[in-house]
């Protein structure tokens, strides 16, 4: 536990995520991040998690879980570190302006998130699109905005809904779409425990709600094999 105690760390960690189409500086830019440990907070979940496991019955001395309620402890501020990032300046940061007016697709975004109930991993991938108004943003940008909202305690709905709102109020585009498929552990391995299921949400704005052929469009695009 000393460990935790020590001054600031600070890892670099670069995930290796698909790049959605983005140019090799772009992933870069939208991957990289520092893993910042907080150690007041880290020291305050550790000594959480080692009641816990005490609590279930187990050993917190024994050889193979000396080290478990630290590692814990990072794991859950790595998985919730969404709540230090600010989604709507991720997509400040990279705005153009541009006449283009076609659909911008960003398809098979990884997600993973903590559900807020049982604090089981929620997991799949999101579709996401808009119809710029004038304005532009880096493709990158758009996974990084679905990481910003997913590494928080959820639930799928407000997922969805929260990438949506965040694009529509920062681009002021013609219309968002957001489409995003989940299996949720805390149905698979426990309650009950439907082992295949998916969930599906979506969230559509402005064109996408008021013209069903641009919401098909949009459909047949995220269901086809095309990449
Ligand atoms: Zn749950």
């Amino acid at each position: 536990m000393a460990k935790t105690t020590e001054k600031k760390r600070a890892v670099k960690f670069k995930a290796g995520r698909a790049s959605n189409g983005t140019g090799p500086d772009e992933v870069l830019e939208g991957y990289e991040r520092i893993d910042k440990f907080e150690p007041q907070g880290l020291e305050r979940i550790s000594a959480h998690y080692a009641d816990i496991l005490e609590a279930i019955g187990e050993d917190p001395k024994r050889e193979g879980l000396k080290r478990t309620p630290e590692r814990m402890a990072k794991s859950l501020q790595y998985l919730t570190h969404g709540y230090d990032l600010d989604p709507a300046a991720i997509l400040r940061k990279a705005l153009f302006k541009e006449d283009y007016s076609q659909m911008v697709l960003v398809k098979d975004i990884e997600v993973y998130s903590l559900c807020e109930h049982h604090l089981l991993p929620f997991f799949g991938k999101a579709h996401v699109a808009y119809i710029p108004n004038g304005c532009i943003t880096g493709l990158s940008k758009i996974p990084r905005v679905v990481d910003a909202f997913a590494r928080r305690l959820q639930v799928q709905e407000r997922l969805t809904n929260e990438i949506r709102d965040c694009i529509h109020d920062t681009l002021k585009p013609l219309g968002v779409a957001v489409v995003i498929e989940a299996a949720h552990l805390c149905m698979q391995m426990r309650g009950i425990q439907k082992q295949n299921s998916v969930t599906t949400t979506s969230a559509f704005t402005g064109i996408f709600l008021d013209d069903h052929r641009t919401r098909e469009e949009f459909i047949k695009l995220i269901a086809s094999k095309l990449h």
